[in-house]
């Protein structure tokens, strides 16, 4: 579990190729980029693909999100620090730790149970506490957490699932790449009890959300 020179130059190369040419200007969400130990989310043969700009395979045939793709839905989230924070899809952890680097209270669901145990294990192992991780259904959201601040999504959702639109305090922020085979990323702004913002950005490929097995 080591953090070494190596790693940290080879991130913050990352960073800055994600400021200069992925076009991120939130300073805030690169340098939590910057703090997170990406390699160690990843399993050890694979930590020299650790900073590529790459998503790459994790357990349960899931993935750990692209650095590019973790930075622009976190700065479309528009975090402050006490934010409370709903993800769905924990996956490794690695979106939830950049969220804790940011002062986030973290919620997060997975689906998984494999990975739910491992990364409820892993996280708190390197420093990382999440208020709540979750096993269950994102599409219903955290009914007993909510409202909250944000809401992001980290897999591809085939609509908007109407649990976390309606989960979100006035003002808060749903991140959500909707689609099937293709996904666009789109922010949903609570502008007023049954009033939304509605906004769209480009395009991403994520592994689906999937519905419930039972
Ligand atoms: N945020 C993760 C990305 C993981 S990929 C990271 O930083 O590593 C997306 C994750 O969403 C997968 O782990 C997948 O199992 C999970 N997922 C898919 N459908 C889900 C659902 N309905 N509810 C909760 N999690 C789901």
């Amino acid at each position: 579990m080591k953090d070494t020179f190596k790693h940290k130059g080879m991130r913050q190369q990352l960073v800055d190729s994600i400021r200069e040419h992925g076009g991120i200007k939130d300073e805030a969400v690169l340098s939590a980029l910057n703090k997170v130990p990406r390699h160690l989310f990843m399993d050890s043969s694979f930590i020299d693909h650790a900073y590529v700009d790459k998503a790459f395979p994790i357990a349960a045939d899931q993935t750990i999100s692209q650095p590019y793709t973790v930075a622009f839905q976190t700065e479309l989230l528009d975090v402050k620090s006490g934010d409370k924070i709903l993800e769905v899809g924990t996956g490794s952890g690695y979106q939830c730790a950049v969220l804790i680097e940011l002062g986030a209270k973290v919620y997060s669901i997975e689906r998984q149970q494999e990975l739910f145990k491992k990364t409820s294990k892993f996280l708190p192992k390197i420093g990382y506490r999440a208020k709540k991780l979750v096993f269950g259904d994102g599409y219903k959201g955290l009914p007993e957490e909510a409202p909250f601040d944000g809401i992001i999504v980290t897999a591809g959702a085939p609509f908007v699932p109407t649990p976390l639109l309606s989960q979100l305090k006035v003002g808060g922020r749903l991140v959500i790449p909707v689609g099937d085979d293709v996904q666009t990323m789109t922010l949903f702004i609570r502008k007023g009890p049954k009033e939304f913002e509605k906004q769209e950005f480009g395009k991403f490929r994520f592994v689906p959300l999937l519905e419930d097995k039972n």
